[in-house]
């Protein structure tokens, strides 16, 4: 049978963005799928209804795309009770199953598949499909946006005829795929731009977007973990590292950091003491507050005022873009649907292929992911 798509209105709170858009309807065409889409589930990213059904979509009550598709498309995947038209339905989306290993556990007792697109590895014949950095690209670039728009000072110089004004000097910790766009967009802003990584390959690619790397002794500890990831530094090393950074930062008008290792929370970069050093009316945007935040103070989707220095936590920025965001998302998700099918259209489940089995997290009602497995407890 070939497959049909649902796509239902995302539930999350403030969730903006929507996991398929008109535009990639003529791929599903191609790969054979037939997509029924809940009324108004677009309407938040700036995609009506009218823009589905000209692409062919069968637009109707969530309940009766329940009932007729079988493989449903999420932003964030919700609980699958009563959720599945049938219980062996397949759900994709963001469901951070590291972090949250009982929905993966749900979802097994459900008996339903669950992919997740946190866990599509970042291997190159993957990077169309890689959603943590197209939502990674949104949210650094929406950070300087906020950052700019809560800093009591402009960012670019301006020379008039009512005096010279400086730019605004801007420090990144943490230089991944959020951090690398937030160098980028606030230089673009005409901000003095520097940036700072744990590992040692990321010099090169800030110096190339015109940034100033920050040399930081982390007294020999070894930053560099698997995969292009960074590795979860000792407390001396972090120790080291805020020590260093303290004087440098307190120079700065916008802190923004980015820093993550991958299955942990946030490093704590940046003290108490450390915002206080700060000249009153500098801000700091921690990107990692969905992750435990790198700032001592921040408080997830709060604005925290310090001395005058204004901590932000937010939330899920990416769903403030909705549009752009659901447009690149999208793309992520039919690349990895067509990755799953065959030539005659069915899902197929190849545990042979890599990106298969590493973002398969349940099938036919058990964990199947190893990861997952371990964290849950279940013996291998
Ligand atoms: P992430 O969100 O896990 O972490 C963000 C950044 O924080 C990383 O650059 C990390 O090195 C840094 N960090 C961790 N601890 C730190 C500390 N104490 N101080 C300062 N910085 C610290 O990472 P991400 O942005 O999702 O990806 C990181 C890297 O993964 C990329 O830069 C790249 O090398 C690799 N990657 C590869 C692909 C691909 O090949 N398709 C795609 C995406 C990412």
């Amino acid at each position: 049978m070939a497959l049909i798509v649902g796509l239902l209105k995302e539930t999350f709170p403030e969730e903006r963005r929507v996991a398929l858009t008109p535009k990639v309807f003529d791929v599903l065409k191609k790969i054979g799928a037939e997509v029924w889409v809940e009324f108004g589930a677009g309407v938040d990213a700036g995609f009506p209804d009218a823009d589905f059904a000209a692409k062919g979509a069968h637009l109707a009550a969530a309940d009766e795309v329940r009932k007729n598709a079988s493989v449903f498309v999420h932003v964030r995947v919700p609980l699958p009770d009563g959720l599945h038209g049938t219980p062996h339905g397949t759900s994709i989306g963001f469901c951070d199953p590291l972090s949250n290993p009982d929905l993966a556990a749900k979802f097994a007792a459900a008996g339903a598949t669950l992919f997740s697109m946190e866990m599509i590895p970042r291997i190159s014949r993957a990077q169309s499909m890689d959603a943590l950095s197209s939502m990674a690209s949104i949210a650094g670039y929406k950070a300087v946006i906020l950052a700019a728009n809560t800093l009591p000072r402009l960012f670019p110089m301006m020379t008039t005829a009512a005096g010279t004004i400086p730019p605004a000097r801007v420090l990144i910790i943490g230089a991944g795929v959020a951090g690398l766009q937030a160098i980028a967009t606030a230089r673009r802003l005409g901000a003095v731009v520097s940036g700072f990584d744990v590992r040692s390959a990321v010099r090169e690619q800030i110096e190339s977007l015109g940034a100033k790397f920050v040399n930081i002794n982390l007294g020999g500890a070894k930053a560099e973990g698997e995969g292009g990831y960074a590795k979860a530094l000792d407390e001396e090393a972090l120790r080291l590292q805020r020590q260093q950074m303290a004087t440098f930062m307190s120079e700065q008008d916008v802190v923004i950091t980015t820093a993550a290792v991958p299955g942990k929370r946030a490093p704590i970069l940046i003290t108490k003491e450390m915002v206080q050093a700060m000249a009153p009316g500098s801000v700091i945007i921690d990107l990692a507050a969905e992750r435990g935040g790198n700032c001592e103070l921040t408080k997830i989707g709060e604005t925290v005022i310090e001395r005058g220095v204004t901590v932000l936590g937010p939330s899920n920025l990416p769903a403030t873009v909705p549009y752009h965001a659901s447009q690149m998302y999208a793309r992520n998700i039919v690349t990895f649907l067509k990755h799953l099918v065959d030539k005659e259209g069915n899902l197929t489940i190849d545990t042979t292929d890599e990106i298969t089995r590493e973002s398969l997290i349940t099938h036919k009602g058990e964990v199947v992911n190893p990861k997952i497995q371990a964290l849950l407890g279940v013996n291998v």
